[in-house]
């Protein structure tokens, strides 16, 4: 399994983030080829998902409480 810490988030933007708040582990879980962990505490957060489908959205770890996201960018280079 692929499993990438998320990046930590300190302040989010109210107006431009979307806050979801994770109420248990894993919190999503799909059919993708990628799992996200909680970069504090590394817990599970996402599992199995697409990074593009949640990319602007800023997760609240369960167990910790600390806001993290998807990297942009995260395991593939920009594209030109
Ligand atoms: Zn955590």
């Amino acid at each position: 399994m692929n499993i990438q810490p998320l990046e930590p988030v300190h302040s989010p933007d109210p107006r431009t983030t979307i806050l979801f708040e994770i109420s248990g582990v894993p919190g999503i879980s799909g059919y993708g080829e990628l799992s996200y962990k909680c970069p504090s505490c590394e817990a599970i957060l996402l599992k199995n998902i697409y990074a593009v489908h949640m990319a602007r959205i800023v997760f609240r770890c369960p167990s910790c409480g600390g806001l993290s996201r998807m990297q942009p960018a995260v395991g593939k280079p920009e594209s030109p």
